[in-house]
């Protein structure tokens, strides 16, 4: 299936659970994930109108980079090693899975002078599989980023646990809006705080009504082979 015709679908899932909650539809950002697909598929996927593309490794990133360039906004989604921080960190926009201080202080140095937009991961669901910080730690972790001055905390990003059960996944896409709310009452300059990477293909509906200003859409936006 055209990617085209997969967004159009997406599209109308976007506005229905936005009216649900009473949102505006255009403040949820769809990154596609390109991880599982071949450059072409992810320059279909520009023609069909997305501005952002999510890419978990930095060789795939990297491969995209070289053809796509920066036409698309890239968000760098997957675990980082502190070590490949150079060779993604003047390409993309955003990285979405800062955890740990000795990746901001690489982050930090290696920013060529300007700020480095990031999401904190957090692992609401605690999954031992999954990477992220304790909602317990979020906090404590985000305030000592301040001394990292290329730091920008935009936001938070979680994976949702592997499972249909909706209250379930529901009841983590809130806690983490929570944590960001908390997060920006605490009003800190280098962490304005707005954005929640939360919800992928099977589950994105259930984030936007729970406030995800961005999702994660890999497999059902371009699919897992094209
Ligand atoms: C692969 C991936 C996605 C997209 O997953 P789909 O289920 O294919 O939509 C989203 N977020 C992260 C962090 C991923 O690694």
């Amino acid at each position: 299936m055209r990617v085209a015709d997969k967004l159009e679908d997406i599209k109308k899932q976007i506005n229905e659970a936005s009216l649900k909650a009473n949102r505006n539809p255009d403040k949820v950002k769809v990154i596609a994930v390109t991880k599982y697909v071949s450059t072409e598929r992810a320059s279909e996927a520009l023609e069909a109108g997305i501005d952002n593309l999510g890419e978990n490794r930095d060789e795939g990133l990297l491969e995209k980079w070289k053809v796509l360039g920066d036409k698309p906004k890239w968000h760098f989604i997957g675990t980082l090693q502190t070590r490949k921080v150079k060779n993604i960190i003047d390409k993309v926009e955003y990285i979405h899975s800062l955890d740990r201080l000795s990746l901001a202080d690489e982050i930090n140095k290696r920013s060529l002078g300007k700020k480095v937009k990031c999401l904190v991961q957090v692992n609401v669901s605690q999954e031992e599989s999954k990477h992220g910080l304790t909602a317990e730690e979020a906090i404590g972790f985000i305030k000592q980023l301040g001394s990292f001055e290329n730091i920008s905390v935009e936001g938070l990003m979680t994976m949702a646990p592997f499972t249909n059960d909706e209250e379930i996944l529901r009841s983590c896409f809130r806690q983490l809006r929570k944590l960001r709310d908390q997060v920006q009452a605490l009003n800190l300059v280098f962490a304005p705080c707005s954005e929640l990477s939360m919800g992928m293909s099977n589950d994105f509906s259930i984030a936007i009504e729970e406030g995800a200003t961005m999702v994660r859409i890999g497999t059902a936006l371009v699919g897992e082979d094209g």
